[in-house]
This record gives C-alpha cells, structure tokens and sequence, in this order.
C-alpha cells in the first residue's frame, strides 16, 4: 500500500519503520527534518499525501493535527475518494470528531486510532490501537494494524478512539500516581525500594504501568518513553472534557497539580516516570 506517515517522534518513528518492513510503499514527513530508511522523505504534509492511499499520523496535540490538516500546505488539499486519514496522536474528542467530518467532506474516510503500548510497544510492533471510525473503514485497515500493533479495539464512531485513550491515560496516570505516593511513604518508613516493588510485583496491585515503569523507577533512569509534558497535555484533555460533560475527577485535579510542578522542576521532557522525584520531595 501506499502510505504517508506524518510525525516521527518517539512513537511515529517506530511505526513508519514497520510498515516499511512490512513491505509498504511510504513517503514520510517530520516538522524537524527527519528519514526512516526505506522510506522516501518529503519536504510537506501535503507533498507526502500527495499519492498516498493511507495517510496517517502521529503528532503531539490538537494543534498539531490541525496544521497537518488544515495548515497551509496541509493533507486537506490533496484529500480524494477513498483516501483514509488515520490519526494516531491523543488528542481532544471534540476536536477530532470535527476534523474527520472536514475530511469526509471530501468524500475520503478518517479513523481516530490513537495508541497505547509506549515506546517499547511501537518498536515492537506491540502496540493496541483503540479505533473511532466506520466499521468497514477500520475493517479495511487491518493488514496496517497488524504490521503495527497486536490488537485494535473498535469502540465507536468518529471520537469514540480519543474518549476512550484519554479515559484509559487518566487511569495509567492515577495507577502511577499511587505507585509514586507508596515509594516516597514506604521511603520514608525505611523500605528499600527494591523490596517494594519486589512486594508490589507479588501481590494483587502490580500492573502493566507497574510493571513497564520499576526498572526505569529503580534505577533513575528518567529518559522519555512517554514524556511527562505529553501525559500532562492528556491529564488537561480528560479535564477538558469532564468538564464538557459536567463531572468531577477530584483524583486527577490533585495530580495535575503534581505534574505542574514536575514541569517547572525541568522535567517536562523526562518520562512522567519522573514525577517518583517529584512526590518525593513535596
Ligand atoms: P514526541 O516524541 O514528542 O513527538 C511529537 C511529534 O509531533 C514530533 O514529530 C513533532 O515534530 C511533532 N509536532 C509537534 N508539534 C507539531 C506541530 N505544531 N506541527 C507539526 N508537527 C508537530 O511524541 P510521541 O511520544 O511520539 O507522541 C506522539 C503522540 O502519541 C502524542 O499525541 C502522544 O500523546 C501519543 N502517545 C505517546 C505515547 C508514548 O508513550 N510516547 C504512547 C501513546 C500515545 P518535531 O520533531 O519537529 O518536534
């Protein structure tokens, strides 16, 4: 298939690599100068799209997407029939569900697909995609899916990918935030952090975020798998959007706060792994 993939960060790096692997014709396009090889490079969005049959992306945020999009020498103007947009990038509900109806006013298709697996789960092609879209559009996209992921789970229509991805991150980050407060607690009391993960990984709380975080946790290792600036932009989309639907995420209100500070520590671009420190010194 013809491909055009736009944003080769930490995630769209290891996904354009894989479709090239697996045997995918791809033209790519970063804001920064960037090539994957195999893959041709193109100076615009639009010049990527240009003949493209898929194009899909995976950039920071909304506006991002937007300018992708929408900017002056964005996608839109190279859209047709039959073409499909799919948009990887977690990014406000609201506004994704307005740019697929811009680009379906163009009679090509759009699927909302962003990801969860990290950096790890992209370069092993490892990732879950969690899909808003036609159900034969997202159908149509399997053989992508499969060279990038191990699974998609269709939840809805156009939106229902970004709702459900900001809702499942609201609990990685409250999962987190746990870990973090039982590490600086434990500290405290004396307990070598070893031996509280050793004690966490045993018992019925360990988790995936757990369990993907310890050993980066344990050793200091702050380097970005998902940076804490990214998981801060997906703690204000959630509230965003509870405040769109008029409820209240007391939990999360409180770890914003956390994540604010962590920024202005400099760790915005560090893992969110980061804020262990942070929780620590509060
Ligand atoms: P990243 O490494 O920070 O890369 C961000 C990408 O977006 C870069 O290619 C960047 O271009 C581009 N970009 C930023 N602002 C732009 C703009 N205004 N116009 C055009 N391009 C722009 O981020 P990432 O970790 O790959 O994450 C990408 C998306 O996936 C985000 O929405 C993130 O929340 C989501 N996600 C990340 C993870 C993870 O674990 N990392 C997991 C699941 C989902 P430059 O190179 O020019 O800066």
């Amino acid at each position: 298939m013809k491909i055009a993939y736009l944003g080769l960060g930490i995630m769209g790096r290891p996904m354009a690599a894989n479709l090239v692997k697996a045997g995918h014709e791809v033209t790519v396009w970063n804001r920064t100068p960037k090539s994957v090889p195999g893959a041709r490079t193109a100076a615009t969005p639009a010049q990527a799209a240009e003949n493209a049959e898929v194009v899909w992306i995976c950039v920071a945020d909304t506006d991002a997407v937007r300018r992708v999009l929408f900017g002056p020498d964005g996608v839109e103007s190279v859209l047709r029939p039959g073409m499909t947009v799919v948009d990887s990038s977690t990014i406000a509900p609201r506004a994704s569900r307005s740019f697929a109806e811009r680009v379906q006013a163009k009679r090509a298709e759009f699927v909302d697909a962003p990801v969860t697996g990290s950096k790890i789960g992209a370069e092993n092609a490892q990732l879950v995609f969690i899909a808003g879209g036609a159900e034969k559009t997202v159908a149509a996209l399997e053989p992508l899916f499969k060279a990038l992921g191990k699974k998609v789970i269709r939840v809805g229509e156009n939106g229902a990918g970004e709702s459900a991805k900001i809702s499942r991150n609201l609990m990685a980050a409250a999962i987190f935030e746990g870990f973090a407060e039982a590490l600086a607690l434990s500290g405290k009391l004396g307990v070598p952090p070893e031996k509280m993960v050793e004690l966490i990984e045993s018992s019925m709380i360990r988790s995936g975020v757990t369990d993907y975080k310890a050993g980066f946790v344990l050793r200091g290792d702050w380097s970005a798998n998902f940076p804490l600036r990214l998981m801060l932009k997906d703690i204000r989309l959630m509230l965003e959007a509870a405040a769109e639907e008029k409820i209240a995420l007391p939990a999360l209100k409180e770890i914003e706060k956390v994540y604010q500070r962590a920024v202005e520590s400099g760790h915005a671009d560090h893992d969110y792994a980061a804020t262990v420190e942070t929780v620590r010194n509060l």
